[in-house]
């Protein structure tokens, strides 16, 4: 699968998931890997602080999700939560969840801040894959994003 991520990395990997979760790979992107997941800035959209939860593992569906693997996931989604209550004193997010039967499972956090005005926060996904492009150029925002990314890895370097 193409892609260019948001910093410019032409990528063709078999499958994101497993990329991203490649320690030897996706630096600059990501955030922090624990014993079954990488967690990271997403890889397309530079929205600050949309996060992307990854299973370490190639699985298709949250039903091969292991216990052990779920309670880490619930631990992590915790402290991302906490993480972005002290980045942007935001307590509202939005989820999104994918699953098909050839795709590397994955959960996302959006953070509701209001720093990217968002015209319908049901249909955020659509939005922020449309204006994907304009996020990208805009240097401020980009700034931003990286910003948040530093200070989510210190959050999670230190709690
Ligand atoms: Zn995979």
């Amino acid at each position: 699968m193409k892609l260019t991520t948001f910093w410019g990395e032409n990528l063709n990997p078999d499958c994101i998931g497993c990329y991203v979760g490649d320690e030897t790979n996706f630096q600059q992107g990501r955030i922090c890997q624990t014993k079954f997941w990488n967690l990271g800035q997403d890889i397309e959209i530079a929205y600050p602080g949309m996060l992307v939860f990854s299973p370490l593992r190639h699985i298709f569906s949250f039903e091969e999700l292991t216990p052990d693997e779920l309670q880490e996931w619930q631990q992590l989604m915790i402290k991302s939560k906490q993480a972005i209550r002290e980045i942007f004193g935001c307590e509202k997010v939005a989820y999104a969840f994918y699953e098909s039967s050839n795709l590397h499972i994955h959960f996302i956090i959006i953070p509701l801040h209001g720093e990217v005005k968002i015209k319908d926060k049901y249909a955020i996904i659509r939005e922020l894959m449309d204006r994907a492009d304009e996020l990208r150029k805009d240097q401020q925002n980009l700034q931003r994003v990286f910003e948040v990314l530093a200070k989510m890895r210190q959050y999670f370097a230190k709690n």
